[in-house]
């Protein structure tokens, strides 16, 4: 039995899966958890779109506490079509104004291509009806992500949009200007 963390098969120690990991410490944090009689609606009345990279501990990050914000995360934190969608619930339904934009160094998705798109329609026959949003130059991105964010028609708030890279070796934030 391995005792190591066996990332092919997600086997963490003993045939407990990484699955069953989290789900004992969740017994954990419901052991110590207090009802905190929130409402939905975030504190700070802000949305914050970021990458899903695992080095971004973005409620650490952003020093921001239960209960203040949206978060919203995808691979490479794109404002695509969904994202819209829940930024337009965010203002729409549950009252934020702001929207921060996190990308970062090292994005996994400088090193892809939208080939990465051609090569799963060589593989299994069908081509996915997304883009991979793939991108060479990461605060051009930003701009390109604050620019939708800002030019959907959706949205009820779009005049406090901005856009950072977030260092994964310093941890700090760089503003991106709206244009170059
Ligand atoms: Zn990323």
């Amino acid at each position: 039995m391995s005792t190591s963390a066996d990332h092919t098969t997600g086997t963490i120690t003993e045939g407990k899966t990484v699955t069953d990991r989290l789900v004992s410490a969740n017994e954990h944090y419901a052991a110590a958890f207090t009802d905190p009689g929130m409402d939905a609606r975030p504190v700070l009345h802000v949305a914050v779109v970021a990458c899903m990279d695992a080095r971004l501990d973005l409620h650490a990050a952003l020093g921001l506490n239960l209960g203040d914000c949206h978060t919203i995360r995808n691979a490479g934190g794109v404002v695509t079509d969904d994202v819209i969608r829940s930024l337009t619930i965010s203002q729409r339904a549950l009252g934020t104004r702001s929207v921060v934009l996190v990308h970062h160094t090292g994005c996994g998705l400088e090193a892809l291509t939208e080939d990465f798109r051609h090569e799963i329609e060589e593989e299994v026959g069908q081509r996915p009806a997304w883009a991979v949003e793939a991108f060479r130059d990461v605060d051009q991105d930003v701009r390109q992500s604050m620019q939708r964010v800002r030019t959907s028609p959706f949205l009820l708030h779009t005049d406090d949009v901005r856009g950072f890279v977030f260092d994964v070796r310093t941890g700090l934030l760089r503003e991106i200007t709206p244009t170059a």
